[in-house]
């Protein structure tokens, strides 16, 4: 696509911002919003892997890139500010996110600290540098990417755990406090999906347990009734469908994309 060229479709004219949008779930979910005709901008820590989607991408939309820690409020404001001289963002997509795992008595403070600040707060301090533009404009769409570990416990995750079921809390308090002023808030809640994450995730059961990879994915794997990962393009889908216009009667949701894990 030329430079100020829009693929035409339902979100043509919106500009959207993807956390962790330079892999994984969350480069899914930017390819599938510009496929919809949205403007993109993708905000990571790793200028590299930022620039490396927006060359992919390149071809099926208008991408830019804004580095930044979602947990340093300071970068992330600063961030909004340049991303919002490419218009207002419209849609928020709030999918940074990290998983580390440990048993509750070694889940020292620091890790604590990490999965909160990550999964939480930075869905906290993106929201707040977003909002102000999208209430202007009596328009906008929050999805925040959790987890099913947002709606169920695991074992050995307490603090992803926590983090995630603090998402939703926020996802629903904060959808009826905008209800009547055209802006949703929801949350996706995917299962484990086939991304760096899960192969960490893989790696680390491997490391810390008699398991090959395949038992380790098996295990993974085994708490999905449908017996498999949910691939990228599949939580994207539903990320798509609740950012369409259609889909405003759509508030404080928590969407499980986990082939029936969750009910
Ligand atoms: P991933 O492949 O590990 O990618 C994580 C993304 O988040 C990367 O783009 C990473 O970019 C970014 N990120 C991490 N920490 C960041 C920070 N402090 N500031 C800014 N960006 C940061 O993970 P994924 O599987 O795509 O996960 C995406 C979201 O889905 C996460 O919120 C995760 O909790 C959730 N989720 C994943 C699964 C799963 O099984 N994969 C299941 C349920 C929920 P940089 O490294 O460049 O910063």
């Amino acid at each position: 696509m030329m430079p100020g060229e829009h693929k035409p479709g339902p979100l043509s004219g919106k500009h959207a911002l993807v956390t962790g949008g330079g892999r994984g779930i969350g480069a899914a979910i930017a390819r599938a919003l510009l496929e919809q005709g949205a403007a993109v901008s993708l905000l990571g820590r790793n200028r590299q892997t930022l620039d490396a989607a927006a060359r992919e991408l390149a071809a099926v939309g208008e991408v830019a890139c804004f580095a930044a820690d979602v947990a340093d409020s300071d970068a992330v404001a600063a961030a909004f500010a340049a991303a919002a001289r490419r218009g207002t963002v419209d849609i928020l997509v709030n999918n940074a996110g990290q998983a580390h795992s440990a048993p509750f008595l070694k889940t020292d403070a620091q890790l604590w600290r990490e999965m909160l600040s990550v999964n939480l707060e930075g869905t906290f301090h993106c929201t707040r540098a977003a909002l102000p533009g999208m209430l202007e404009k009596g328009w906008g769409r929050v999805v925040n990417i959790a987890s099913t570990a947002g709606l169920t416990g695991y074992a050995y995750v307490s603090a992803y755990c926590a983090a995630k079921h603090g998402v939703i809390g926020l996802t629903r308090a904060l959808a009826l406090e905008l209800a009547t002023k055209g802006v949703t808030v929801n949350a996706v809640c995917p299962g484990y999906t086939d991304t760096d994450m899960v192969r960490e995730t893989v790696a680390n059961i491997v490391q810390k347990t008699a398991r090959n990879p395949e038992q380790a994915r098996a295990e993974l794997t085994a708490g999905n009734p449908q017996k498999r990962l949910i691939a990228p393009e599949e939580v994207a889908g539903a990320v798509v469908w609740l950012c369409l216009p259609q889909s405003s009667a759509m508030n404080g949701q928590a969407i499980a994309v986990a082939g029936g894990e969750i009910m």
